[in-house]
């Protein structure tokens, strides 16, 4: 009961912001004693801090204010991709602490030699939270696949070339730090979950967000919570067969959306297979600047493929929108980063197929290439805020 009741008072904190003990009873429906023992509690663990002196509140007397603090606890997100790894560390306040992207290419290396390089930045991660005294208190690692979240296994991941990849067991073996929760999950989900709480359209209840690297994955929010489907697996818009009879996919399948607006297609179309902006050794950002450069600089070959590309994706979006009715439509990834080409012709596809009128705002994410892992830090804290006891109270000078 009390355990709840901490839980419910921190959550309180965090979704409306700092504010006094009286004001807190009055919106909680917890007696005032109570909510003063709660804080009390909540302060010794290091979750909460004292605040301004609350003016013109409607409640009671002008009192000092609590807000959710946070500062001293961390939760990690670590993002596999096709060309990188990311690590994110945020704390309970959604201020990001640590954050490194190593590139990697990843479709060359065995599963394990990639849990390892995860493994590597996960200690990075954890050491830099040692530096700034920050106690972790779990890592969620985000994978582009199909992933059974409970049993923490990558079933399926076509860009990868992962099947059946024990993950969890697999970090958990690797970094044995008893107690630390670990947790997998498909990283369009994670990076949805992620601009839901701290992106530019944050708290937007009907989002749907599509990132846009070498796999294109959706994460769909309906009425505040993220749509899994029956076992999970919901979300795989990449492989929407937009083109049956076109190219071939990952998934083994042809005409796949992915084909047409993944990041593979758009170097295609763009490049020559040995310009450096298709070397996987180069840091992802570093390409996208240098194709961002040349449709700056008025190349023809960059801006016909982003033409494409964007008239695709208005394609792809379309079927979405008709679908679920997002009030925005996030765009992440590298659809994010050349999203000054990518846009027009997107949106001009949209209109032209959307049915309902006044069809939704289009965002670019400004979370870019970290949603993923911003969002399973996130989630990491999410375990803190369902049960502060988890947190140990510190020891008072
Ligand atoms: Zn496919």
């Amino acid at each position: 009961m009390r355990r709840s009741n901490l839980a419910l008072v921190l959550r309180h904190l965090r979704d409306a912001g700092s504010r006094s003990r009286a004001r807190i009873a009055v919106e909680t429906g917890l007696n005032r004693g109570t909510v003063s023992s709660l804080i009390a509690e909540l302060i010794d663990r290091g979750l909460v801090s004292e605040g301004d002196v609350e003016r013109g509140g409607s409640v009671g007397r002008p009192g000092q204010t609590v807000e959710l603090d946070g500062r001293g606890i961390g939760g990690i997100g670590v993002e596999i991709n096709v060309d990188y790894v990311t690590a994110v560390v945020l704390n309970l306040t959604d201020e990001v602490v640590f954050e490194h992207r190593v590139a990697l290419d990843v479709q060359a290396l065995p599963a394990d030699a990639v849990l390892d390089a995860v493994t590597e930045l996960a200690i990075r991660a954890l050491a830099a939270c040692d530096e700034q005294e920050i106690t972790p208190v779990g890592m969620t690692l985000a994978v582009p696949a199909l992933v059974d979240t409970d049993d923490g296994v990558v079933a399926f991941a076509p860009n990868l070339h992962w099947t059946k990849v024990d993950a969890v067991s697999g970090l958990r073996r690797r970094l044995d730090r008893p107690g630390f929760a670990i947790q997998v999950d498909n990283d369009a989900n994670l990076a949805a979950l992620g601009e839901f709480a701290m992106g530019s359209r944050a708290g937007t209840a009907d989002l749907v967000y599509l990132t846009g690297e070498t796999g294109v994955g959706g994460g769909v929010m309906v009425d505040g919570r993220l749509l899994r489907g029956a076992a999970g697996f919901s979300g795989e818009i990449g492989h929407m067969p937009l083109n049956p009879g076109g190219d071939l996919c990952g998934c083994g399948r042809r005409g796949c959306w992915e084909t047409m607006v993944g990041l593979a297609a758009l170097l295609r179309m763009a490049a020559t297979p040995d310009d450096p902006v298709c070397d996987p050794s180069l840091d992802l950002e570093q390409r996208l600047s240098v194709l961002r450069d040349r449709a700056d600089a008025g190349d023809p070959r960059t801006l016909d493929a982003l033409k494409l590309v964007g008239e695709a994706l208005g394609l792809g979006a379309s079927i979405l929108v008709n679908v679920f009715n997002p009030r925005v439509l996030v765009l992440g990834g590298y659809f994010a980063s050349l999203g000054a080409y990518l846009l027009d012709p997107m949106l001009a596809e949209l209109h032209a197929r959307v049915i309902a009128p006044d069809a939704c705002e289009v965002a670019l994410s400004t979370l870019g290439f970290t949603a993923a892992a911003r969002g399973g830090a996130h989630v990491a804290l999410e375990a803190v805020l369902d049960d502060p006891t988890l947190v140990a109270v510190r020891h008072r000078a």
